[in-house]
């Protein structure tokens, strides 16, 4: 099965440089010295439908010390390639948030992120604030977000993508409601670097180290579109490496 997903992995690698590729001999030899140790949590078996404490959310059921990681606004050409790159050198699996227009643009970068392992959820089709919009236009920002994604990056309508993340956490409980009565699973987060600022790394991991000093286990949010991030991504690892924290795998 593993060799089978490498493979898969593999063929998409020809789309893009192959440098950009290298971590993958690493993780198919199964070595990641010094890596951050990872488990896999399932939601369903879990029974959660939703989390996030920046939402008001309950929290997963984590361990101290243990973090998801999680990337909204994707994907983006240039940069997600660069994230995923990154990820896969540290043999670690993240959930990816796609923007339902932004997949639309770039499926193949999407069915990437998919191909490498990763967990997909939607994140609205345009990434308006739905709470500040109609009550009609945000259903409908919901479902074609959820169905752009799920089609840019499986091809079909018969793999639901069921992880939403409300843009902004932007939620009204009817919204909240819809998305239950849609079968999606909300999810939020509990730690930002607020990297969507794109101010320079060093003040993201500043922020990230201020609030892993609270906030001891949970969902940390960054961005794959952008440019900082992808030089933010090894200092969170690095981070999180020294304070001896493990990655948590969701998948639905
Ligand atoms: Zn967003």
């Amino acid at each position: 099965m593993i060799a089978v997903k490498h493979i898969i992995a593999l063929g998409a690698a020809t789309l893009f440089a192959f440098t950009a590729w290298s971590g993958n001999a690493k993780a198919a030899n199964g070595a990641c010295p010094g890596e951050l140790p990872e488990r896999t949590l399932s939601l369903s078996q879990a029974n959660i439908t939703r989390f996030g404490t920046l939402q008001k959310l309950p929290p997963l059921p984590l361990e101290k010390g243990e973090y998801v990681l999680s990337f909204d606004d994707g994907p983006r050409k240039t940069t997600t390639p660069k994230i995923l790159d990154e990820l896969r050198a540290a043999c670690l699996h993240a959930t990816f948030f796609m923007v339902g227009r932004e997949a639309t643009k770039f499926p193949f970068v999407a069915r990437a992120v998919a191909e490498a392992g990763h967990s997909i959820g939607s994140h609205s089709f345009s990434h308006k604030r739905l709470k500040d919009i109609p009550h009609e236009e945000a259903l409908l920002e919901m479902k074609l977000g959820q169905a752009a994604v799920q089609w840019a990056v499986f091809r079909t309508r018969s793999t639901p993508v069921r992880l939403f993340r409300f843009p902004e956490n932007a939620a009204t409980p009817d919204l909240m409601e819809a998305a239950a009565r849609f079968d999606m699973i909300v999810a939020s987060y509990d730690v930002s670097p607020e990297d969507w600022r794109g101010d320079a790394p060093q003040n993201s991991l500043r922020r990230l180290r201020q609030r892993l000093n609270t906030v001891d286990r949970g969902v940390i949010v960054m961005h794959d579109v952008k440019d900082n991030t992808v030089l933010l991504l090894p200092m969170v690892l690095d981070e999180l490496k020294a304070r001896g924290a493990k990655i948590v795998h969701l998948v639905e």
